[in-house]
């Protein structure tokens, strides 16, 4: 089978593998820039991301469009940002395992129809979901992964940021940093 994007909504608004299917006011597929350099993943969606039915609109969002602005000098239309789970868990939750797992393909399909050079995973469930690692994002965080030669960046998730105080938000704004001069090399 070909891929395409609409192939890839059309899926995942159809989709019923879990039970966050049951609960979801919309599926929160993702958005942005295909094929883009760079794709963000967070953990899944909020209130009023499956009010709206667009990733990382709520306050985490307010921050994650500051540092794209601030710290890569770009907006979010020039990347792609996605979720590991794309229906929402009840009372913001953590995604379970059989919900990531459930997803799995989606998040995939997404990986290789952006095909970034740069993936920039946003808060510990995200990173242990596609790092397949249970190893605290304190000890995992300020070093690269290669992922089949897409280089990986585990960063804190916006809202541990917002609720961390400055210390965290300077940690996450050298973590964008980073990002920006690994696009930036990578530039012909
Ligand atoms: N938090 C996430 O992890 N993803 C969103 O889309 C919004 C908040």
């Amino acid at each position: 089978m070909v891929d395409n994007l609409d192939l890839l909504i059309r899926d995942a608004q159809a989709c019923q593998a879990c039970a966050l299917a049951a609960s979801r006011t919309q599926v929160v597929v993702g958005e942005g820039c295909v094929p883009s350099d760079l794709m963000i993943i967070g953990e899944g969606p909020g209130a009023r991301e499956d009010e709206l039915g667009r990733p990382f609109v709520g306050r985490s969002g307010g921050l994650l469009d500051r540092l794209i602005a601030e710290e890569l000098g770009r907006t979010r239309e020039q990347i792609y940002i996605a979720n590991v789970v794309k229906c929402r868990p009840p009372n913001n939750r953590d995604p379970r395992p059989e919900e990531m797992e459930a997803c799995a393909s989606l998040l995939d399909r997404q990986l290789k129809l952006v095909a970034p050079r740069v993936v920039l995973l946003l808060g510990r469930t995200a990173v242990g979901r596609v790092l397949g690692t249970k190893v605290p994002l304190g000890s995992l965080r300020g070093r690269l992964y290669d992922l089949g030669g897409v280089t990986v960046i585990p960063t804190y998730h916006p809202a541990f940021a917002l609720r961390g105080g400055a210390a965290r938000l300077t940690e996450m704004r050298v973590d964008f940093a980073r990002v920006h001069l690994l696009l930036e090399e990578g530039r012909p």
